[in-house]
């Protein structure tokens, strides 16, 4: 996939390489390795032989169908500095310093969007509400671009902004994301029995997609794929920069 001045292909390992056109020549710029063989099944978080995962809270009371796909590990050092070229670029994204990384950003994401949709027939798409400009502006162009019926989430969820954080981070998503009271009978009919993606620039413990998920498990979809940029991981190992394989 070609994308201006940058290019993205696919490695024999399902890795991916990012290149860029410098003085009419590409040049690679950075690589992510192919999936990970020890991930979490529900997070993808990497775990040692029999290791049982403890990084997935806020996903573990979920009945539906669901699956989380990510292109790489957030990784930073005790100071918060990204230990990864990715890395840097989800904290700019996060930060709202993102803007000339729209285009590797989309990128990247997409290759990812089109390979899970080789796979899997899905028929709507959607984001976590957020107030970040890129990360909607990815999110709605992923949808457009990949011809899925578009949902926005603030037409069924209704988002709190002025709660404070609190430890509790199960209470919090609860209190900040909720089902509106009505919603156009239109997206039940969307959503009824087909599969959709949501969203995300980062996963932690789960709580934030996890929570969306919940809602929009009142519409009874088929099946939902949380798409996001990054999972967090702690220290440093040698698995960063890998997503988990599609079942
Ligand atoms: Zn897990």
């Amino acid at each position: 996939m070609i994308f201006r001045n940058l290019k993205i292909e696919m490695t024999p390992s399902q890795g991916y390489v990012l290149s860029k056109k410098i003085n009419e020549k590409w040049e690679v710029y950075y690589t992510i390795s192919g999936p990970i063989q020890k991930g979490c099944k529900i997070c993808g978080y990497p775990l040692k032989n029999d290791e049982e995962c403890a990084h997935h809270q806020g996903l573990e009371r979920l009945e539906l169908n669901y699956l989380i796909q990510f292109v790489g590990y957030y990784q930073t050092d005790y100071t918060g500095n990204p230990l990864n070229k990715f890395t840097k670029r989800i904290i700019k994204m996060r930060i709202a310093e993102g803007q000339k990384y729209y285009q590797e950003l989309f990128l990247i994401l997409n290759t990812l969007f089109k390979n899970i949709k080789k796979k899997i027939n899905i028929k709507w798409g959607s984001w976590v509400p957020t107030s970040n400009q890129l990360l909607l502006r990815i999110a709605q162009n992923l949808i457009l671009d990949n011809n899925l019926i578009m949902v926005n989430p603030l037409e069924i969820i209704e988002t709190d902004n002025q709660i404070n954080r609190i430890e509790d981070k199960e209470n919090y998503v609860k209190i900040k994301y909720k089902l509106k009271d009505s919603y156009n009978p239109k997206i039940s009919q969307v959503i009824n029995n087909d599969i959709g993606i949501i969203i995300d620039d980062l996963i932690h413990t789960g709580y934030t997609i996890g929570r969306i998920f919940e809602i929009i498990q009142e519409f009874h979809p088929k099946k939902l794929i949380g798409l996001v940029f990054v999972r967090t991981s702690r220290g440093k190992h040698p698995l960063y920069l890998k997503y988990p394989n599609l079942p």
